[in-house]
């Protein structure tokens, strides 16, 4: 089979994963949740008092340990779906808790972890055949991406999305809160000095405040049939 590189990047929770996970599986790629491991590092980092009371981070510390921040994904055989594994333990309920979305954006703007978890995304994508998505996917980690989708909707509906999604975990949530999140979360994401979230110059845009889940997954399957067709003359 013909592959290509698809790079999902967006604003937070506005539900880059759900399609690129569903567009992943339904062309047989495999989907990386490069957000996942930003929030796994921060995890190692609440976990080993790397983050202070206060929300300071202990840089030398976490430049010092992050060779041996080890993360990996696999597939949990009940449900299929991709769990994100920290040094051997599957972290997936923990990294999406309220606790790690509050530190990930400081955490995720130091330029040495970005290298780090740059080189090791560039590596799972080396073979093409991925769906990765994240907030510089198509400027940094893949530049050269055959299709490049910059995702977008309104702040209240992406904490809404966020909000029913950990309510239905049985998450205690409060909707304010998350709303407050989801916009530190950008501002430090979009004003970042290395590697910024912003739409790449050959992104195509999707704004899916008003779209339902199926003409979301149709809109981004006919995206990827025009660019293998585009890339290798035709889709198969
Ligand atoms: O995608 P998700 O919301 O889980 O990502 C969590 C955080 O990780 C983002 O708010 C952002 O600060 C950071 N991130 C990043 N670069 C990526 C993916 C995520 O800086 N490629």
């Amino acid at each position: 089979m013909k592959k290509i590189t698809i790079a999902i990047d967006g604003f937070s929770s506005c539900g880059k994963s759900t399609m690129a996970k569903q567009l992943a599986r339904r062309i047989g790629y495999t989907y990386i949740d490069s957000g996942a491991m930003y929030r796994a590092v921060t995890l190692y980092c609440l976990r080993n008092g790397i983050i202070g009371a206060d929300g300071s981070i202990d840089t030398v510390r976490l430049r010092g340990e992050m060779d041996g921040i080890d993360i990996t994904f696999r597939t949990d055989s009940a449900t299929g779906r991709p769990h994100t594994f920290l040094c051997g333990e599957d972290v997936e309920g923990e990294i999406r808790q309220m606790q790690v979305s509050e530190h990930v954006s400081p955490v995720s703007a130091l330029p040495f972890v970005r290298e780090a978890l740059v080189r090791q995304q560039q590596r799972f994508g080396a073979d093409k055949g991925v769906v990765m998505d994240g907030r510089d996917i198509g400027t940094t980690v893949f530049p050269d991406a055959e299709l490049k989708v910059f995702v977008t909707a309104d702040a209240r509906t992406r904490a809404r999305r966020r909000y029913d999604e950990l309510r239905a975990k049985g998450v205690e949530a409060d909707f304010d809160e998350i709303l407050r999140n989801v916009e530190e979360r950008d501002r430090i994401d979009q004003t970042r000095e290395v590697s910024p979230l912003r739409r790449a110059d050959d992104a195509v845009v999707l704004d899916n405040s008003q779209m339902s889940l199926e003409e979301q997954d149709k809109w981004l399957l006919d995206h990827y049939e025009k660019a293998v067709a585009k890339t290798y003359g035709r889709a198969d």
